[in-house]
């Protein structure tokens, strides 16, 4: 057995994102598919007491899922984990591993003073890399240690265009960066850990290493909130899910239940109606968060029935992992009752992920403000696209299309900058 040990499945994208991990580190390491392998999937069982995959081995060492691997690399503790169990980088470029660096980056491309930087790779930073890209601007992209945000962790794609039978949402993310990398854009698969935006140039630190720029292209994406259960998490992508228009019409003529008192989770129910039998909200308080309009649509709609001051005690999922019902309790009494249902969508708010940004540019509720129909951030030179700024549609097709206006705003305010 090799000293790291990766039980997967065939359909599980967080798998592929330990395992792009490991392989940017040239870490070899044994991939056990249990898909079919019921003797593989009780041995991981018994080794981990856990139903969900990847489940990975260090040595001896159970480091757990995918966020486990990574919370790891971001503490610096995986390489000494690594180096401890002999199973340090064995090939690969050992440089650009320890980096995140793109391999084949021309000579001075990384310490060159950049026209731009895109901080984040779903896609508004793809989109914007494509377009800066052609602008003969040689963008650098620092993607993220796990790169192509939201639509890398999302089934079937059913909504974007250009995809008559749908496209998987990993699938369509490595194609967008491929198209990004073919005019010529450099990757850094690492998170930002500062930035310094006083003065120009603006200055991006990953760890110790600081890159310069001219402009940059905010595009960090949002991250959704969950209710932090375990079974909500084992159960995510396979009857729990976060977004109504991308999911709701595989619960045609279902009972769908969705947790949250905001605009969104009223409008998720609302969405819903349209496919489900029944739309139950689950809330938290006896009264809504969200906005008059949207509370009063919400009532009015006779597919949709409330269940107030209710909390998500357990989600039920059966032996194929596929959601049954769910445990409520009722904070009131606390009475805890079974429901039957096949779809539960959590819609308790997004978090858009800005925190590195606090303090430099105009924000409202943790968004990034724009100036409207522009991507111009309250700081010239600083730009913003995709779900970080954008409280309404929040889908991948709008998120490009304010990609694109980020480059062109870019490329138009460097211009100025130079005459
Ligand atoms: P909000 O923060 O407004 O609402 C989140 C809801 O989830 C609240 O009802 C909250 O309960 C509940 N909640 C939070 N955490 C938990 C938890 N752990 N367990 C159970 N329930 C929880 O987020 P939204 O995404 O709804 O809205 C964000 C912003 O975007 C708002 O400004 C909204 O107006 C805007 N928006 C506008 C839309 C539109 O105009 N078309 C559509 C969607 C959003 P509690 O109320 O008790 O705090």
């Amino acid at each position: 057995m090799s000293d790291v040990v990766i039980y997967s499945k065939d359909w599980c994208p967080y798998c592929d994102r330990a395992k792009e991990l490991l392989e940017r580190k040239g870490v070899t390491f044994e991939l056990i598919d249990i898909t079919a392998d019921r003797a593989h999937e009780d041995e991981m069982i018994q080794r981990t007491g856990r139903y969900t995959v990847p489940q990975i081995f260090i040595g001896n060492t159970h480091v757990g899922g995918s966020d486990d691997l990574y919370a790891l690399d971001r503490s610096g503790e995986l390489d000494a984990l690594l180096a401890a169990a002999g199973a340090a980088p064995g090939n690969g470029d050992a440089e650009a591993a320890a980096t995140g660096e793109t391999a084949s980056l021309e000579a001075g491309f990384l310490e060159r003073l950049h026209d731009v930087i895109i901080i984040g790779s779903g896609p508004a930073g793809l989109t914007a890399a494509i377009y800066a890209a052609r602008a003969d601007l040689k963008p650098l992209c620092i993607e993220g240690a796990q790169a192509g945000g939201q639509l890398t962790i999302t089934t079937d794609v059913d909504n974007y265009p250009g995809f008559p039978e749908g496209i998987m949402g990993p699938e369509l993310m490595d194609q967008w960066r491929k198209q990004a990398a073919r005019f010529e854009t450099g990757f850094i698969t690492q998170d930002v850990t500062k930035v310094d935006f006083s003065q120009r140039p603006f200055r991006v630190w990953v760890g110790e290493k600081e890159y310069r720029s001219r402009s940059i292209i905010i595009s960090t994406g949002a991250t959704a909130r969950s209710m932090g259960l375990d079974s909500e998490k084992k159960l995510l992508g396979h009857g729990v899910s976060m977004c109504a228009t991308c999911d709701g019409f595989f619960f045609r003529d279902q009972v769908i239940y969705v947790v949250g008192g905001g605009d969104t989770a009223m409008e998720e129910a609302t969405f819903l109606t349209r496919f489900a039998s029944k739309v139950i909200v689950i809330h938290r308080r006896d009264n809504l968060r969200a906005s008059r309009i949207m509370q009063d649509k919400a009532f009015a709609n006779p597919k949709i029935e409330f269940l107030w001051d209710s909390a998500v005690e357990e989600v039920l999922g059966t032996e194929e992992n596929k959601v049954r019902g769910l445990k409520i309790r009722n904070l009131k009494t606390d009475v805890i009752t079974e429901h039957e249902c096949t779809g539960l969508f959590v819609a308790i708010g997004h978090k858009p992920n800005t925190d590195l940004f606090t303090g430099m540019l105009t924000m409202e509720h943790g968004y990034i403000i724009t100036e409207k129909d522009s991507t111009r951030t309250s700081l010239e030179g600083v730009f913003a696209c995709g779900d970080v700024q954008d409280t309404i549609y929040r889908q991948a097709v709008t998120a490009a299309g304010s990609g694109c206006m980020a480059a062109m705003d870019a490329e138009r305010w460097l211009e100025n900058q130079e005459s």
